[in-house]
Order: structure tokens, then sequence, then C-alpha cells
């Protein structure tokens, strides 16, 4: 795997998409150990979040009860969070005394996940669940523990299957992280 440049940034392989699926195989035999049983709505945070959700909810075939729904945050600017936490696309179902697994990208600050959780919690499900990829533990400024994490990361900035610069390397296969000189 090359070093890949956006916006004259450069970024080295970081996680391969081997590493990532084998990985998700195995949050998809957890997510399906806790769910056996259950319901559960997987709730994709989009944009970031959309190739990670479309694995891990494949992942997750034995739980035949399982459904997917979508809803759209926004708090970064470039490379750093804004801490402000928008909402622009918001939930329809009802998850009235469901399990929900929010799945998430990253967890950096922990702002957007918070905010969500709250917001979730206010249409009392039975649980709200939370799976990320990636998780931050040393930028978490919020009370919230991931349930499912895929890989703890460094405090470093990354792209690449679904994370993006500007809107940009969503569709890198694998994962790269910002070069520092
Ligand atoms: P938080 O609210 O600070 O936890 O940030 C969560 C959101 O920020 C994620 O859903 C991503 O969209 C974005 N984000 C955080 N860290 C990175 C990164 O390293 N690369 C790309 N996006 C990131
Ligand atoms: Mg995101």
């Amino acid at each position: 795997m090359k070093q890949v440049s956006y916006e004259g940034l450069t970024f080295e392989p970081y996680i391969t998409r081997e590493t990532i699926d084998a990985r998700v195989k195995e949050l998809g035999k957890d997510i399906m150990r806790d769910c056996a049983g259950k319901s559960p709505l997987f709730v994709c945070v989009l944009n970031g979040a959309f190739p990670f959700a479309s694995d891990l909810f494949r992942a997750c075939e034995g739980l035949e009860d399982a459904e997917i729904a979508f809803i759209r945050l926004k708090s970064y600017e470039g490379t750093g969070s804004t801490g402000v936490v928008k909402q622009m696309l918001g939930l329809t179902d009802d998850i009235q005394g469901r399990t929900v697994i929010v799945v998430e990208d990253i967890v950096d600050t922990g702002n957007t996940i918070a905010r969500l959780v709250a917001d979730l919690q206010a249409k009392n499900p039975a649980e709200v669940k939370i799976a990320t990829l990636l998780f931050k533990p040393e930028a978490l400024v919020q009370d919230v523990r991931p349930d499912y994490v895929g890989f703890s990361i460094p405090k470093k900035f990354i792209i690449g299957f679904g994370l993006d610069l500007n809107g940009k390397a969503r569709n890198l296969n694998d994962i790269y992280i910002l070069k520092e000189d």
C-alpha cells in the first residue's frame, strides 16, 4: 500500500482492509451473542459509518429480527472537532422498548455520541449500545463508553473506510493515518 495525499496532507497506511474485515466479524459475533432473542435496531450514523455499518450489519446475519436505520450528524470541520454537533437528519423509527445499537465510524471527543445517546434515551428504548469501528480514548471528554470497539487508536487524524477529510477519502478501502514529520 502506498501513501495517499489530500489537500496537501500526506497519509500513510495504518489498518488494512483484511484486518478490518476480521475485526468486524468478531464484533458481529459479540453482538449476536449479546442480542440473542432480541430484535435490535442498528442505527448507522451517516456519513462516516456507512461502510462499517454495512459490514457489521451483515456480520450479524444470525440475528433474524435485526433492522437498520440511518441518521445524519456532523461535528467536524477539516481535521478538528468543532465541538458543536449538528443533527442533520433525524430518526423516524419507533424505538420504544427496543435494543438500539448506534453504529459510529469513530468516537473521538465523544460529543457526537453523547448527544445522540441522550436523544435516543428520551425515546424510551430498552437499551442503547454503542458500536464504533475506531475509538480515541485519549480524546474522550464525555462520560460515554463504547460497548463494541473495533480498534482503539491514538489521538491522530485518520481517513478511509468511511472516514473523511472534508468529504474526501471515504472510498479508501484501508485506513490511513496523517503523517507527521
Ligand atoms: P466526536 O464528536 O469528537 O467524538 O467526533 C465524532 C465524529 O468526528 C466522527 O463521527 C467523525 O465523523 C469525526 N472524526 C473524529 N475523528 C476523526 C478522524 O480522525 N478522521 C475523520 N473524522 C473524524
Ligand atoms: Mg461520523
